[in-house]
């Protein structure tokens, strides 16, 4: 029940958390804080390297040399002059991650772009077409798309209903069987947008005419960047397709999708970069929200399955304002938890996407959570309760929830179409809440990081 409720204050948590280079450390605390650095805690620490690293599909042979070399570069070098033999440990398992997973295609924002999406059928072009949109539009910039993809009968509503729901204009012409003259007319359309993003059509495996047909469109469209779109469950083989389409079109990046609930993540990570393709953006959910810049950095910690922090905090930060944020901290820091507060906390955690989404980037098993589905649909059933019930409340009674007492509830109940033990329900997860709270903020470690960031914000503490 606890557990729930930490999740719930996850996103001003977070807000306080440091960078991922930094949690990286606190992941080789091992090593930092053993006695001493030698040959046995370094090959303990390479052998639960290795576990982690072939659990996450990366192939095997990649994780041998590097653990080799970890082993190598730990037990034989010595630190360069001025690094201790526990940093130096530290950052070669540091750079050896980030070599397997190259380093990454960032994007440049503000400037104007003519993405292409290729790939093969199902991999989720049209969907990251949609992503994409959204990506350049939360961003202020103005993104529109175009359906090339004329093979498909129901590819052009497909794209449009992504369009229509994030307000993004689509262009296609029904019917029409060249997709260089639908491109051709899209461009022309949508010249004043920033960002052009083309779908286009896929087939079953990468053959000639899926190629010509490629080319044909990419010669009108003259792409700043030419993105695969790569299916992650697709594990290892995924370095197989990366190369094929890369030697066939030249790639300016790759997109990996699905790469939520994908055990084979890691092998498709690692299996692209070591074609030498960068992967530029990777699709973690269904939802139009759910596509992050690819970050080689953060990705070492979701391989060792810590969770990755750091893009969880950003995403926080895209759902809660920064005063918002800075409001919960001093709440926090001061033991003044309204309703109000846990409302926009649980309103701020529904708007970051499905609960089994936010968990997933969670430090595995840092709540003790293991979300089966029918455990996280009833949360979500509740919350929508919750919602109904506090909108039935006066201010008052959302600042203290103390003083709602029984007339308080049975009027509270009739006013939100709920029943008193709904309401009771409620308050009591409240109390539970506060006492969470106040275990959270009572924690050094994490007050301490509050009030250093507190500082940095301008904020004072109470
Ligand atoms: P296309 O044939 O390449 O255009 O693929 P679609 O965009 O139609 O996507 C195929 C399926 O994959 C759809 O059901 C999408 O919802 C799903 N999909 C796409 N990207 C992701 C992702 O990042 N995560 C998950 N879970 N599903 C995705
Ligand atoms: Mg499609």
């Amino acid at each position: 029940m606890g557990n729930y409720y930490i999740l719930m204050g996850i996103s001003s948590f977070y807000m306080v958390l440091e960078s991922l280079s930094e949690s990286l450390k606190q992941i080789l605390n091992k090593v930092a804080n053993a006695t001493s650095v030698d040959p046995k805690l370094v090959r303990e620490i390479t052998r639960e390297m290795q576990r982690a690293l072939l659990q996450a599909d990366v192939n095997v042979k990649i994780v041998l040399e590097l653990t080799k070399r970890i082993e190598e570069k730990g037990v034989k070098e010595k630190p360069p002059a001025g690094m201790g033999v526990r940093e130096y440990l530290i950052k070669v398992i540091h750079d050896e991650l980030l070599s397997i997973l190259g380093k990454g295609h960032a994007i440049k924002l503000g400037k104007k772009m003519k993405i292409l999406l290729v790939g093969l059928y199902g991999q989720g072009k049209t969907t990251t077409a949609g992503k994409l949109g959204r990506y350049f539009q939360r961003r202020g910039m103005t993104p529109a798309l175009i359906a090339g993809d004329v093979h498909r009968p129901a590819a052009y509503d497909q794209l449009k209903q992504i369009g229509d729901m994030i307000n993004i204009p689509v262009f296609g012409i029904p019917g029409e069987t060249k997709a260089a003259k639908v491109v051709r007319e899209g461009l022309t359309k949508f010249k004043d947008y920033d960002v052009i993003i083309i779908d286009t059509a896929g087939r079953d495996r990468l053959d000639d005419d899926l190629i010509e047909e490629i080319k044909r469109v990419a010669a009108v469209v003259e792409p700043d960047e030419t993105f695969l779109v790569l299916d992650a469950t697709m594990g290892q083989q995924a370095g197989v397709h990366a190369k094929g389409f890369h030697d066939a079109v030249g790639l300016t990046g790759v997109i990996l999708t699905k790469l939520d609930g994908s055990a084979k993540g890691g092998g498709a990570l690692s299996a692209v970069a070591e074609t030498g393709a960068q992967i530029a953006f990777v699709g973690v959910g269904e939802h139009l929200e759910d596509l992050e810049m690819f970050d080689p950095t953060r990705f070492i910690s979701r391989l060792l399955g810590w969770g990755d922090l750091k893009s969880l905090l950003e995403r926080a930060e895209e759902v809660i304002t920064k005063e918002e944020a800075e409001r919960i901290a001093h709440r926090l820091m001061s033991g003044k938890f309204t309703l109000k507060d846990m409302y926009v906390q649980m309103e701020a955690v529904t708007k970051m996407g499905p609960f089994s989404r936010l968990m997933s980037m969670l430090p595995t098993g840092m709540f003790g959570i293991s979300p089966d589905r029918s455990q996280i649909e009833a949360h979500q059933k509740r919350l929508r309760k919750w919602k109904v019930i506090m909108q039935s409340m006066t201010k008052e009674e959302m600042d203290d929830p103390r003083i709602i007492k029984s007339k308080r509830i049975s009027r509270i109940a009739r006013g939100s179409g709920t029943s008193e033990d709904d309401v009771r329900e409620l308050i009591k997860q409240y109390n539970i809440a506060v006492r969470t709270m106040k275990n959270i903020t009572s924690n050094r470690e994490f007050r301490r990081r509050l009030e250093r960031q507190m500082k940095d914000m301008g904020g004072e503490i109470e």
